[in-house]
């Protein structure tokens, strides 16, 4: 059994975005101690939005995905070991045991362990066998063999139109495949953004010819006697035959190591605004904690790179002996054909929507009021207006609707001038 005792050291246990920019930030911050990454996956840790976007369309190739060389951990005295799963926290020994065995002594742990793809719970997948052409999408692993099957004329069903669906429909529409997305609720990016978005992204996609069907909750997966291969999506309403099939219903967080050792976990690791979990020597960063929000005056688990960016930054800076609160406004982007969206805030509870630029012209920003504050902002290639609405969804700014919805006034004075 090997065991190293290293009572000064920091152990991160995950190795994608939150872990890499932690570590980054705890070297940037003069953290002397050794620190030590461990991450399950078989790479250093790598950009996940590529996954549906670029990446899957073939023009980013895995190598442009790395955060960070392996000669840069090893400049900034950052040891990384992949294919290294943590198994278990003791904290009472401050240790943690790896799968493949052995012993991790530590001083302070950050759980940046992230998510996995939500499986599929539907009729005809009892078994514990994956069909060979039903695909989720999370890591590069599941990413590279989807890459390889978007041929042209194969019938994709996409089963979730969330961001992950959608991006893949718009690449898929590109390769030339036939491709149908199925959405249990009434209209699409339901969970994450207002109606008329939503109204919009289902026109763009209708138009690229991908057929959308709403309030369409897959009732069943018809496979061939094996049992190896997907053959039809049954909805309420229709069968759809399919050649492959990838799931986008979202995420789990990676909680179970912090829920073993007793960790409050609460949707996610609970966490101060510090990133700091019921004990104060561990802390939880990234999709797989749940932080305090001042702004929105309730928790947020959040599932987006600059989440993690900004609480691998707060982590760090607590650990280095000074402290900044983490409470920035949440964005997000995505990718689809040749529209970048941009968001910020949460538009749940807005009373108004004002938006700014034509919506037929593929480029505005709309605005979510609540009693008259701007509470969220969805920006469709607009990247100017949606810095300035960032700043303004961060002061909950008051501005008469007219100066938001007239484009000869620039958003910027604007946002100066009236509060
Ligand atoms: P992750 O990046 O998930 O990293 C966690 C790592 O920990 C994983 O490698 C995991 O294998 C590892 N791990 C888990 N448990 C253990 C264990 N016990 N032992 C060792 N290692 C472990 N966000 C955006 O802001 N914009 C986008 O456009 C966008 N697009 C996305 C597209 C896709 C297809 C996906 C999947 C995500 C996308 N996201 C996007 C979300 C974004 O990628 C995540 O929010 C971000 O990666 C979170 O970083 P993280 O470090 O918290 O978790």
């Amino acid at each position: 059994m090997i065991m190293r005792n290293a009572t000064d050291r920091i152990v991160v246990i995950g190795a994608g975005h939150a872990a890499s920019e932690f570590a980054g930030a705890l070297r940037g911050g003069g953290f002397p101690g050794p620190v030590l990454m461990l991450g399950e996956e078989a790479h250093l840790p790598y950009q996940r939005p590529p996954l549906s976007k670029a990446f899957l369309s073939g023009e980013a190739p895995l190598g442009a995905l790395e955060l960070k060389s392996a000669a840069a951990y090893e400049k900034m005295g950052v040891e990384v070991r992949t294919a290294a799963r943590v198994a278990a926290i003791d904290r009472r020994a401050r240790r943690i045991e790896l799968e493949h065995g052995g012993f991790e002594c530590y001083g302070k742990l950050v759980l940046a362990t992230g998510g996995r793809a939500r499986p599929l719970a539907v009729r005809g997948l009892e078994n514990a066998r994956k069909p060979a052409n039903l695909h989720y999408l999370r890591t590069v692993a599941d990413a590279g063999p989807v890459r390889e099957l978007l041929r042209p004329g194969l019938r994709l069903v996409i089963i979730g139109g969330g961001y992950v669906g959608l991006e893949v429909a718009a690449v898929a529409r590109k390769r030339g495949l036939e491709v149908t997305v199925l959405e249990a609720l009434p209209r699409l990016l339901a969970r994450v953004t207002a109606a008329e978005i939503s109204a919009f992204y289902e026109r763009i996609h209708h138009d690229a010819g991908v057929a959308i069907r709403t309030r369409a909750a897959v009732r069943r997966i018809e496979t061939d006697p094996t049992g190896d291969r997907v053959v039809a999506v049954h909805t309420e309403d229709e069968v759809i035959a399919a050649d492959l099939v990838l799931a986008g219903v979202g995420q789990i967080p990676n909680v179970e190591l912090a829920e073993r050792c007793a960790l409050a976990v609460d949707n996610g690791v609970v966490v101060d605004e510090h990133s700091r979990s019921s004990d104060p020597d561990i802390f939880a960063i990234g999709d797989c904690s749940n932080h305090p929000s001042a702004l929105y005056r309730r928790r947020l688990r959040l599932e987006s790179v600059p989440n993690a960016l900004g609480q691998a930054r707060a982590a760090a800076a607590t650990l280095c002996g000074s402290p900044r609160a983490y409470d920035a406004v949440p964005w997000f982007w995505s990718d689809q054909y040749d529209l970048k969206l941009q968001m910020v805030g949460l538009s749940h509870g807005h009373d108004r929507v004002i938006t700014r630029g034509g919506q037929e012209e593929r480029s505005f920003i709309t605005f979510y009021l609540e009693a008259g504050r701007i509470i969220a902002a969805d920006a469709v290639n607009r990247p100017k207006d949606f810095l300035a609405a960032k700043r303004l969804v961060g002061e909950l700014a008051r501005i008469a609707p007219e100066s938001l919805a007239d484009e000869s006034r620039p958003l910027q004075s604007t946002a100066r001038t009236v509060n």
